[in-house]
């Protein structure tokens, strides 16, 4: 391939470069980025329109292996690829669990055979996403997975998160920790607050995040190992991590679009696309997430991208169980708020 992408706004990091510039691509390759460059190669006019390096999405859902009339890895890493992304990370809440080798090993073979993008696996911390004894996380490690998570699902056990953390450091691998207290959250349906009392709606607290990052930063204070916390939502867990890192714990952290676009007002339409876990909050949290973005206390906005079928959504707001309660992923389910 051959093209010339002209007037552009170019941003890329890795060069400390961001200008107005022209991009050539020569047989597949980028050989020059400058001014005013002249090419017989096709031309595209990108005025206006900014040209960045493809996008690494740090949380997906992809729905192979085991629940492919929602997604194969060939259609997910598609629609990847049409959203600017070149990598994604894949959840480990297939259907079995990516909790040991053989699994991250047939979703990079099959990312290899019909994948549109590259594809990081990421390995299960507990045998079938279960919570109660640890996966093999060197065996995932060595198979591939860049990080390991019960994402759909909070790890509540603080002994099984702590030795978790101790692996991890050890494997050098980050623990991606969806934060979430169970007993805070049963029953919730969308974020506590006016609205939720207002539509007479079982709320989540925003302390169901909030406490769960606390007791998570220190485990990693304590280990000294790597932890991520996915999706973060609440002011509450934007100060934890603030404080944590000045402190010098290794927490990172990532936000996700939907958190920083809408506020739970929107669920008076009753819209189960509106309802995902951890939910839409109120506007005070949505600007408390920007602002951290903004001070670089969010490293990363990660889609969390979970496809799920028509009729898990064509349900009533608050239905919590039904026969689909082990296909949800931990955005947009309407069925059932468990993993
Ligand atoms: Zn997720």
């Amino acid at each position: 391939m051959n093209l010339l992408i002209t007037g552009g706004r170019v941003v890329d990091p890795s060069q400390r470069l961001d200008a107005k510039a022209d991009v050539l691509i020569t047989d597949d390759t980028i050989c020059e980025v400058g001014k005013k460059l002249k090419s017989p190669a096709e031309t595209i006019d990108a005025s206006g329109l900014v040209i960045v390096p493809g996008f690494i999405d740090l949380h997906t859902h992809l729905r192979e292996p085991g629940q492919e009339h929602k997604e194969t890895i060939a259609t997910g890493t598609r629609a990847a690829v049409a959203g600017g992304y070149t990598a994604v990370c894949a959840m480990a809440n297939t259907i079995p669990p990516n909790d040991e080798r053989a699994v991250t090993e047939m979703i990079i073979a099959e990312a290899a055979r019909n994948g549109a993008c590259r594809v990081y696996p990421i390995g299960a911390v507990s045998k079938g996403l279960k919570g109660e004894e640890l996966a093999e996380l060197a065996d995932l490690r060595s198979a591939g997975c860049v990080a390991v998570s019960d994402d759909g699902k909070p790890v509540t056990n603080p002994q099984l998160m702590r030795r978790a953390l101790e692996y991890g450091a050890m494997l050098r691998m980050p623990i991606v920790a969806h934060e979430e207290d169970p007993h805070l959250t049963d029953g919730g349906v969308m974020h506590e607050g006016f609205y939720s009392t207002l539509l007479g709606l079982t709320g989540i607290p925003a302390a169901s995040e909030e406490t769960m990052v606390a007791r998570d930063v220190i485990l990693a204070q304590m280990t000294r190992a790597h932890l991520h916390i996915a999706h973060l939502s609440t002011s509450g867990a934007v100060q934890t991590i603030r404080t944590a890192r000045k402190a010098g714990v290794h927490v990172t952290c990532e936000v996700a679009p939907h958190h920083i676009a809408l506020t739970d007002e929107t669920v008076q339409s009753f819209s189960t696309n509106l309802k995902m876990n951890p939910p839409l909050r109120s506007d005070d949290h949505r600007r408390a997430v920007i602002e951290a973005i903004a001070d670089g206390t969010v490293d990363a906005i990660a889609t969390d991208h979970a496809p799920h079928h028509f009729d898990e959504k064509n349900v009533e707001f608050d239905l919590r169980h039904s026969r689909f309660a082990t296909s949800g992923s931990c955005a947009k389910r309407s069925s059932t708020f468990r993993g």
